[in-house]
């Protein structure tokens, strides 16, 4: 098969070049206050788009992941303890940008007890304290310490942490189909992120769980099927569906570009099996339009 390598981009993936003030406006504060976000660490085809419009999603616990996920840009190696300050610059970020809806995520933390959890919850619970009426959207790793004999007891030490900061919308990715884990997504086990879902679902009841995939890695369209059955069987609420896009040279390379109308049709059909808010389209990515 082709990959992202050998071919060009199809004319409905082509985007202007990010550019404007509010978009300057945005740069600067993010700079200013020294915060990371995944639209730039992860090279996101959208941040042009939303960081004209004032929205990022920021990346807690610093830029250093414990993974090696092929589809994804972000550093791999030995991450820096977690910034104490971290919850405090991110409540200036949202003063100064006048964010209404945050959408939170991370690196995975296998260094950490707590994968990371407690910084979640500092972060939720410092910004609410001065806004009030922001909503928070989490974006969470599996929270599977390897270091850990039960990976589980992980996650629902996790869930309890962050029982104590309720984030309106509690995300974690599915990613792509379970065959692809091997080569994707080699540290991560498909059954234990859908296992954390299922958890979330019961653990905070008030929260809506979402999950997002990529296509374009080689998946079938019966094994896209699947995943949206198994994210019902364990009721989550929304799904994001987008293109895969390569997003560094030594990343996974594209298998195939979806065209927009199958898109659509995967829309449709995550309705008909019952989520209650989706996005699918070639730009969607977990955190795009995540308030909308
Ligand atoms: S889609 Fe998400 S990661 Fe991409 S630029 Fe927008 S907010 Fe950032």
């Amino acid at each position: 098969m082709e990959t992202q390598n050998k071919k060009r981009l199809p004319p409905w993936l082509k985007r202007p070049l990010p550019a404007g003030n509010n978009y300057n406006n945005t740069a600067a504060v993010l700079d200013r206050l020294g915060i990371e976000t995944i639209c730039t660490n992860a090279n996101c085809p959208n941040k042009g788009e939303c960081w004209s419009k004032g929205t990022a999603t920021v990346l807690i616990l610093g830029n250093i992941c414990t993974r090696n996920c092929k589809f994804c840009s972000v550093a791999k190696g030995t991450p820096l303890p977690p910034d104490k300050t971290e919850p405090q610059k991110i409540a200036q970020l949202v003063k100064q940008l006048k964010i209404k809806y945050l959408v939170i995520t991370s690196v995975t933390r296998d260094d950490l007890p707590d994968g990371g959890a407690g910084q979640f919850r500092d972060v939720i619970n410092t910004v609410r304290k001065e806004n009030k009426d922001i909503k928070f959207e989490l974006l969470v790793p599996d929270f599977c310490r390897k270091a850990s004999p039960s990976g589980q007891n992980c996650q629902i030490e996790a869930l309890e942490t962050l029982s104590d900061a309720l984030p309106f919308v509690f995300g974690h990715n599915l990613e792509t189909v379970p065959r692809l884990y091997k080569i994707a997504r080699s540290g991560a086990d498909y059954q234990a992120s859908l296992k954390l879902l299922e958890m979330a679902k019961k653990t905070l009841p008030n929260t809506l769980t979402k999950s997002a995939i990529m296509l374009g890695l080689g998946e079938t369209d019966d094994e896209i099927e699947q995943v949206l059955k198994d994210l019902q069987n364990v009721k989550c609420d929304r799904i994001a569906i987008g293109q895969y896009l390569k997003p560094s040279k030594n990343s996974f390379d594209v298998v195939e570009y979806i065209h927009p109308d199958k898109f659509d049709y995967w829309a449709a059909r995550a309705k008909q099996l019952g989520f209650s808010w989706v996005l699918s389209s070639p730009f969607t990515r977990s955190s795009y339009n995540a308030d909308r």
